[in-house]
């Protein structure tokens, strides 16, 4: 077999993520509205005008169009090219780390649903089920596929991820009465646990925690007249998880370190 040039895998994976991520703001605009992300073919928001191939390109697209809608003229949301250059963008990341390797493909996906998440739950307050139920199964099933991690590390990643933070919330019920943590954020770790094993869920919680509290501190400081707003936690949970895959060994030993210093 010839060797590819690598210009051309490059080229490919990132073609295919930004593809993928044209599709993945179909979902994130659609799911929260409980509408089919397959049909009726892509379509201006404002107008409704049936996109045609050629205003369907991801990212170019975007530019040749001058970001306005072919035919109202209605501002297209920059929200659109920059997922899809975050996902293209990702899928070489995710591929320089992993290589020819199912995990490759495995982690692309994995990546793409915690990107919907992380969007979705921003602008709606909301983790949608239809991404991380079927996710906990999947996580388990790409066990088998995935280097350095068994079936048991898989299934034991989902049920103490989701079962740390259902003590957590139910904790907080108990003591305060109200409801601190959304039973998304519950099943959104038990997939990422079930994804990258019962080893990396601490490491996520520490993490998502630790920078949630950062931006949730900030936002009380500059948002005094309303104190209870709310901060999602999803984003800070698929950060961590997108951390822990690409540095999970590095982080393990940064935090036990800390842990057992001048021990
Ligand atoms: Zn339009």
């Amino acid at each position: 077999m010839t060797e590819l040039p690598e210009w051309i895998t490059w080229l490919f994976l990132f073609f295919t993520g930004a593809c993928i991520g044209s599709f993945l703001n179909v979902c994130i605009f659609r799911i929260p509205q409980g509408k089919s992300v397959v049909s009726p073919p892509s379509a201006c928001p404002s107008c409704g005008h049936r996109l045609e191939w050629w205003e369907n390109i991801p990212v170019v697209s975007y530019l040749l169009l001058g970001a306005k809608c072919k035919n109202c003229k209605k501002e297209i949301s920059i929200q659109y090219p920059l997922i899809e250059l975050i996902n293209g963008l990702f899928y070489m990341l995710i591929w320089v780390k992993f290589g020819y390797n199912p995990a490759t493909l495995i982690y692309c996906l994995f990546f793409s649903a915690l990107l919907v998440v992380t969007v979705i739950d921003l602008r709606h307050y909301i983790i949608p089920d239809v991404i991380s139920l079927p996710g906990i199964p999947a996580g388990v099933a790409a066990s088998f596929l995935l280097p350095g991690i068994t079936w048991f590390d898989s299934v034991a990643g989902a049920v103490l991820g989701g079962g740390i933070l259902f003590l957590v919330a139910w904790g907080y019920y108990f003591f305060t009465g109200r409801e601190g943590m959304g039973g998304g954020d519950i099943k959104l770790l038990a997939m990422i646990g079930a994804f990258l094993g019962w080893k990396a869920v601490p490491a996520v919680i520490f993490f998502s925690a630790l920078a949630g509290s950062v931006v949730g501190i900030i936002t009380i400081i500059f948002n005094k007249k309303d104190r209870h707003f709310a901060v999602p936690y999803g984003p800070f949970l698929a950060g961590a998880a997108i951390l822990y895959l690409f540095y999970g060994r590095e982080v393990i030993n940064w935090y036990l370190d800390i842990l057992t210093v001048q021990a």
